[in-house]
């Protein structure tokens, strides 16, 4: 395929200015949701074939974000794309100011697996109602899910503003190598630092979505029996291959043994075993050979159980667990949740500050005082008190990383300012021009222009 005539089409097509009109952006995307919602029993059957996910888990996980991502788009959009007017100084007299959004142009979404659906249609959203032209490359790792993407947007839109390129490492070093006006990328750090690397050769803007280890911090004032739900919901949910799923768990050592005996509770609850309605396999080979080799047998509180021939990792607790520990040498992105005492917040604060920044930290407590430490001392994306995963959901909260595990972020009107120039203007008339800032200068020129000026 020669991708240098699709991006050279694009900004042929972007250039004519037609993705300028409010209309025609908000006609694309009722027309995604109109796919979409017209394709779903398609879509549900090729993730499916990926990773055995559930009809129910794709509809919550990925495409309801997608929908209401498109719902509160065309209802804000006028309102994010319009010039915002901004006072002006007296020095600029008679005039006024204001920022205009304008489309960074052409862009490019690289997509990660383990929400194929999500991660690689979300950002299109607000790329479309910036205004920007969009090519994505979803991951070649969830080859159904990416094939039906293809075909869904390939056939449905003009490939000079839409259009999905599929493949792996070989297809995206060569796309990476054409200039695009901006990258938004969802992945791991590894490869977000060659993307980066590729887009520094353009001086493409980037949206780095990566990945990292978010703790959970689970304390003494809490309920434990909410706590454990709402953590075992949260890490074991597409079978742990979240980039925001609690990690691991730091529990106070008081509350360690009634903590981990609701979390077996709750796993028992949850019946993961009638699989196909609500537990997803491991995406491949490799990842399951990585994950079972974390699982330390001596190590194993609950759980450990395998199905190798259908590449299942039944949920799995481990306790008595160090931060040199393997399994906290490496993101887990699967079903295995180690659970480290702490005697003290302090103590746990630190160790979480010992690792690179986390896209998530969840903390479980009621102490003010912990929480607001927990907030104002340990740098991380974004995450919730008393809850996990849940922040995601919220389109006014801006997602994204920090440090290693992002740079940007992107729902609701930060994805359109991702895709977005901020053009800042200051507009005269010509009926007054004082001569205060032109030769010949004088004392008393100088002296009204410290008073203007400050
Ligand atoms: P990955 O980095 O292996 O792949 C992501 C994308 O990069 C894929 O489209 C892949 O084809 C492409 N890619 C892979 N190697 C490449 C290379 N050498 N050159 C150019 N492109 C390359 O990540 P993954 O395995 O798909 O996803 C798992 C990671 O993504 C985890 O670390 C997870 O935490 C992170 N993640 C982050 C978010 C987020 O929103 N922050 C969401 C999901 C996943």
């Amino acid at each position: 395929m020669n991708y240098q005539a699709i991006v050279d089409a694009q900004n042929v097509f972007f250039n004519s200015n037609s993705t300028k009109d409010i209309h025609f952006r908000k006609t694309v995307l009722k027309r995604l949701r109109t796919v979409l919602k017209e394709n779903e029993t398609f879509l549900y059957e090729a993730i499916f074939k990926d990773f055995q996910k559930s009809e129910f888990e794709t509809y919550v996980t990925e495409l309801a974000l997608i929908y209401s991502e498109i719902e509160l788009t065309l209802k804000k959009l006028n309102k994010w794309s319009a010039k915002k007017s901004i006072s002006t100084s007296l020095a600029n007299f008679p005039a006024k100011s204001y920022i205009m959004p304008e489309p960074l142009g052409v862009s490019l979404v690289i997509g990660a697996w383990n929400y194929p659906y999500q991660l690689s249609l979300a950002p299109v959203v607000p790329a479309i109602a910036a205004g920007c032209t969009v090519i994505i490359k979803p991951s070649e790792i969830a080859k159904h899910t990416s094939a039906a993407m293809a075909k869904l947007v390939n056939e449905n839109f003009d490939p000079s503003f839409f259009k999905v390129i599929e493949g792996g490492v070989e297809e995206t070093t060569e796309l990476l190598k054409i200039k695009f006006d901006k990258i938004f990328f969802t992945g791991s750090v590894a490869v977000g630092k060659i993307i980066y690397k590729a887009a520094a050769e353009h001086l493409t803007p980037i949206t780095l979505e990566l990945g990292g280890k978010s703790p959970a911090i689970v304390t003494d004032s809490i309920q434990v029996k909410t706590t454990a739900k709402r953590l075992v919901w949260a890490k074991f949910l597409n079978a742990g291959q979240t980039c925001i799923a609690p990690d691991y768990v730091l529990v106070k050592d008081t509350v360690k043994e009634a903590f981990l005996n609701a979390v077996v509770e709750e796993i028992k609850s949850a019946d993961y075993a009638v699989r196909h309605d609500n537990y997803t396999q491991i995406i491949n080979t490799k990842n399951f050979t990585r994950l079972i080799d974390l699982i330390e047998k001596d190590k194993v509180f609950y759980g450990g159980k395998i199905d190798e021939n259908e590449r299942v990792i039944y949920p799995t607790l481990l306790t008595d667990i160090d931060f040199d520990h393997p399994v906290m040498q490496e993101e887990i992105f699967g079903p295995i949740l180690p659970v480290i005492t702490y005697q003290n917040i302090k103590e746990a604060i630190e160790a979480i500050k010992n690792l690179p920044k986390p896209l998530s930290c969840y903390a479980f407590t009621k102490n003010k005082k912990e929480r607001e430490a927990i907030l104002n001392e340990i740098s991380f994306g974004g995450g919730a008190i008393n809850d996990a995963l849940m922040h995601i959901t919220e389109h006014d909260l801006p997602f994204g990383g920090v440090g290693n595990s992002g740079i940007g972020n992107y729902h609701g009107k930060s994805g359109f300012d991702a895709f977005s120039h901020q053009k800042s203007i200051l507009q005269k008339p010509f009926w007054l021009e004082p001569s205060l800032k032109y030769a010949p200068y004088s004392k008393g020129k100088l002296k009204i222009l410290k008073w203007l000026l400050g």
